[in-house]
């Protein structure tokens, strides 16, 4: 079975880069297929995975090179056969003592993380499976360190720029939504420190309890980064929980540019990354790091009685203790194995190529005067849209990225920014280098010249 699984693999990732980027045709056949009662005899292997390939090859090709929509994920190779050996082995990480040497695989490699922006021993995280678990633990760590039980009063300060998982964290962990306030933000999209110092002092003459502010570390429309010392400022002073929400733009900090526009993030009560989107591995695998680890631990723990035969925490941390789940995958190999295989250098140099390649797409289509890129991409998010002869512009733009989609070569998205129209391509796939994007830059500027007659 796993030799059959390979070589399968191996034939979809070497057609990766001829592949169309997407495939939504006959879907509605495709699926139907698999509409079915369940089986009560088995089926041979070679006809399941032939079957699962052919499923693989519809919709959106998100491992492939071309996939530049919402934010790209990888798919290391080396983490895939890490899960093999994760899944198969198949041992309890949760709680240290069952298996306190795999756990403490997974608790260094959340320590690297933590190292790299710089958090102190006694920080602590978890492994999640992406940043809306990550955002929300957060938010919640942040209700309990900072709020009464009755938190209803509770106010908490963002951007229109911010990650909707933000909003529904904020709901999910009691929240009305009257909470959530929305600080202004200046023309690069970045939050306004003194407008949220402005706020804050207001809502608490009001009667309410700001007590965290979440600002974000690449915004996953433009990749705008907040402006994190000076919001660091305000929120100590203020007394306010400061969460970085880095799940698309987090791990940039590898990289000297994506670092000093970092200045300030170590100062953090909590940081949301996430490794399955700018560390190429595959998805499910977030992480949140907490700088006083153990405001992560008073959140997320109850006694159980049934669970007393397992040891105290010592060294290695009882991962459920920080997180909301007891049994899970172990998520620390998937990480640990690509890191020690390939060397933290080769995704510094990976996440470089990407900040070139989004700066080399930027540059591309500013040439063309008809081309408005108002953002000049601070990570890999280039936006922008075409200001069409005639027309309904919105309406211009979005038959536009129809168009450059159905090259198949390249696969965008779009979002609306102050009631605009505006398509993005997201550079962060390990697999998508200069020559894709020299051809993305081609696609793009060919789609608007033919439409726009
Ligand atoms: C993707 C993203 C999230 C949500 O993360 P998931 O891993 O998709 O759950 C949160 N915040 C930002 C800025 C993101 O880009």
């Amino acid at each position: 079975m796993a030799e059959t699984a390979t070589s399968f693999l191996t034939g979809f990732i070497e057609d990766l880069p001829d592949a169309p980027a997407s495939d939504l045709e006959e879907l509605t056949e495709a699926s139907a297929a698999f509409r079915e009662q369940v089986p009560e005899t088995g089926t041979p292997f070679e006809r399941i995975v032939h079957q699962v390939a052919r499923a693989a090859g519809k919709g959106f090709t998100t491992a492939g090179p071309g996939y530049l929509a919402y934010i790209p994920g990888g798919g290391l190779w080396a983490a895939a056969v890490a899960d093999f050996i994760a899944t198969g082995i198949n041992k309890y990480v949760g709680v240290w003592n069952a298996a306190p040497v795999l756990a403490q695989i997974e608790a260094t490699a959340i320590r690297w993380l933590s190292d790299l922006f710089g958090y102190p021993a006694e920080a602590r995280g978890i492994l999640t499976s992406g940043g809306s678990m990550s955002n929300f633990s957060a938010i919640v760590a942040a209700r309990r360190a900072r709020l009464p039980e009755g938190f209803l009063d509770g106010t908490v300060y963002v951007t229109d720029q911010v990650h909707a998982s933000v909003t529904k964290s904020a709901v999910l962990a009691g929240f009305p939504e009257r909470a959530m306030r929305v600080v202004p933000r200046d023309a690069a999209m970045r939050m306004q420190p003194e407008a949220l110092r402005h706020m804050v002092r207001a809502d608490r003459g009001a009667g309410a309890s700001p007590f965290l502010v979440v600002a974000s570390a690449g915004t996953t429309n433009t990749g705008a980064v907040d402006p994190l010392a000076n919001i660091a400022d305000v929120a100590s002073e203020e007394d306010l929980w400061l969460h970085v929400d880095g799940a698309y733009g987090g791990l940039f900090q590898l990289t000297e540019r994506a670092h000093r526009a970092f200045a300030g993030i170590e100062r953090a009560d909590s940081i949301a990354v996430d490794p399955h989107k700018t560390m190429f591995l595959p998805y499910g695998t977030g992480a949140l790091l907490v700088r006083d680890g153990t405001r992560l631990r008073e959140a997320h723990s109850v006694h159980a009685d049934y669970l007393q035969d397992l040891a105290e925490e010592e060294e290695i941390p009882n991962f459920t203790d920080y997180s909301p789940e007891l049994s899970r995958d172990f998520r620390g190999l998937r990480l640990w194995l690509p890191i020690k295989l390939h060397g933290l250098q080769a995704f510094r140099e990976a996440l470089d190529e990407k900040l070139d390649l989004a700066r080399f797409l930027f540059e591309e289509l500013t040439e063309s005067d008809r081309f408005e890129l108002p953002w000049e991409p601070e990570l890999s998010v280039v936006a922008f849209s075409y200001r069409s002869h005639a027309g309904d512009q919105n309406q211009f733009n979005r038959k536009l990225l129809e168009r450059i989609n159905a090259s198949k070569r390249v696969f965008l998205s779009s979002t609306m920014i102050d009631g605009r129209f505006v398509i993005r391509a997201c550079i962060v796939s390990h697999r998508t280098h200069r020559d894709r994007i020299e051809e993305a830059a081609e696609i793009i500027k060919k789609a608007a010249a033919d439409l726009d007659t």
